[in-house]
């Protein structure tokens, strides 16, 4: 009996981490992992899951080479278990569309399970209460691999109607300045009372929480980075109070229109 690893029946599959601690794994992405004999992803991803790697060939590479990645990953799936790990939902940012682009464009037909994960929007979103309860938007200010201008148009589009915001890669030594264009458009059609929660390292050692109002972003904007998601509010979302102190966003999902409590 051939072992799995050489078996000629190899699969592939693309694994959504989860935000960072391995509590907030799904059971599925630990087991494709356990399973698999070959795991590639970005190093950053990589390291945490040591534990669960001896046994395994790892391969583990630098952004910017996820195309490659994506290539060699159902290249070895041909023959092997293949597990491809990204970060949060791997189809949300992630790697899920570039291994199915690479994947159709090649023809080869290979057993194929994209796994999800708790992506930064839901992860940053447990930490400051419930600002996303209702209808929400997810938009990327990373102009890597979208245009600037077509950020822009979804942005103002978006503010537009008044829900909240999920701002991904909002600042990054190569783009320092779009977090400022983001503000500027929310600005056009929010009010300066909006809240905002601006989530670093959600669900990771060295977690870091602020909220804010559109009044006050600019004093905390240094503390914003790639590692960093903002929600910026809608109309309907406030600020949400224990006590004296301030715990994060409500934005009601409307039963206050039904019920009375
Ligand atoms: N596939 C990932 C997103 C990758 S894009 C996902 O589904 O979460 C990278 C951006 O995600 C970062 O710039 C940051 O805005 C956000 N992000 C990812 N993990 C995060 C975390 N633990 N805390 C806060 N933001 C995070």
């Amino acid at each position: 009996m051939p072992s799995h690893a050489e078996s000629s029946q190899g699969s592939l599959a693309i694994v959504g981490l989860g935000p960072g601690k391995r509590d907030y794994m799904t059971a599925r992405a630990l087991k494709a992992i356990a399973s698999a004999n070959y795991v590639l992803g970005h190093h950053t991803y990589l390291e945490p899951l040591e534990p669960l790697l001896k046994g395994k060939t790892v391969i583990s590479s630098s952004m910017g080479k996820e195309v490659d990645r994506a290539q060699q990953a159902i290249d070895l799936a041909k023959t092997h278990a293949v597990a491809i790990v990204s970060g949060g939902d791997a189809g949300v940012y992630g790697m899920a569309s570039i291994v199915l682009e690479v994947l159709e464009h090649s023809g080869i037909e290979i057993e194929i399970e994209v796994i999800p994960g708790v992506t930064a929007a839901n992860a940053a979103a447990s930490r400051v209460g419930s600002p996303l309860s209702g209808d929400f938007a997810v938009i990327s200010l990373s102009d890597l691999l979208t245009p600037l201008e077509i950020i822009e148009k979804r942005l103002d589009a978006i503010f537009s109607i008044g829900i909240p915001v999920v701002l991904y890669n909002p600042k990054s030594r190569g783009r320092p300045h779009n977090f400022a264009l983001a503000v500027e458009h929310a600005r056009k059609h929010l009010g300066e009372g909006t809240p905002i929660a601006i989530v670093k390292n959600a669900l990771r050692e060295d977690e870091v929480t602020i909220i804010t109002t559109l009044k006050e972003i600019e004093t905390h904007e240094p503390a914003i980075d790639m590692h960093t998601t903002v929600i910026i509010g809608g109309s309907e979302s406030r600020i949400w109070r224990m006590g004296n102190n301030v715990k994060g966003i409500i934005t009601p999902r409307g039963y206050h229109r039904k019920y009375v409590y």
